[in-house]
């Protein structure tokens, strides 16, 4: 195969649960919950959905929002072993996710460079925390309104001489496994790659993405 480039969801891939669920649960109003819910059912879009939920919260809490975040959010198992291991092997990986800069960057600051992750990002000046949209959807995006739109980066990334591996577990994922050689799924993805036929293993930790990489693509340990 040609070199394997990564592109990692964040929020229940990396982290075991969803961190933006996790926020609005601890933080926000109780009126959150319907704005979810019409996310789900498709009467908002993520990017819409999403702005409107952070601006339920006021600017002061980013600080307790981080601190509530480092001691509650979680690694999946044998993260942290995975990426030494695609340095090692000098494998491109990239965080592509819809959550939010002021604490992807954090939970992740010991581990991967800014450079490497592409995500949204906030706002605090005003009263509310408002979230702003620098990889929104590109005009080839059948969908609008993704916020960070996963197909749309990948799109932009230099990956011709690459075997892009995508690596995720939800709906947001669907659109760029589609633009995947191979996938790395777990949950909804996994299901939706049996049911799409697309070339997929399915995970549950870290330490599963590693020994397939190393025995089913052939990547030197
Ligand atoms: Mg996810
Ligand atoms: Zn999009």
């Amino acid at each position: 195969m040609r070199n394997p480039m990564i592109i990692c969801d964040f929020d229940g891939t990396i982290t075991e649960s969803d961190n933006i669920i996790a926020i609005m649960n601890k933080f926000a109003p109780a009126g959150w919950k319907a704005i979810k819910d019409q996310i789900f059912l498709k009467e908002v879009s993520i990017q819409d959905g999403v702005g409107k939920m952070f601006s339920l919260l006021s600017s002061d809490l980013k600080e307790n929002i981080i601190d509530y975040l480092n001691q509650n959010s979680r690694f999946r198992e044998g993260f942290t072993e995975f990426l030494t291991f695609v340095k090692k092997n000098q494998i491109p990986f990239y965080v592509v996710s819809g959550g939010i800069d002021f604490f992807v960057y954090k939970l992740l600051e010991d581990h991967l460079d800014p450079s490497e992750i592409y995500c949204n990002q906030a706002e605090f000046s005003g009263g509310n925390i408002q979230i702003q949209w620098p990889y929104s959807c590109d005009q080839q995006c059948s969908n609008q309104g993704c916020g960070c739109c996963k197909p749309s980066v990948i799109r932009r990334m230099n990956t011709e001489d690459y075997e892009v591996i995508v690596i995720g577990d939800s709906i947001t994922d669907l659109e760029a496994a589609k633009c995947a050689d191979y996938i790395f799924a777990r949950d909804f993805l996994a299901e939706q790659c049996d049911k799409l036929a697309l070339p997929y293993s399915r995970f549950e930790t870290f330490f599963d993405c590693k020994s397939e990489l190393e025995k089913s693509l052939g990547v030197k340990k």
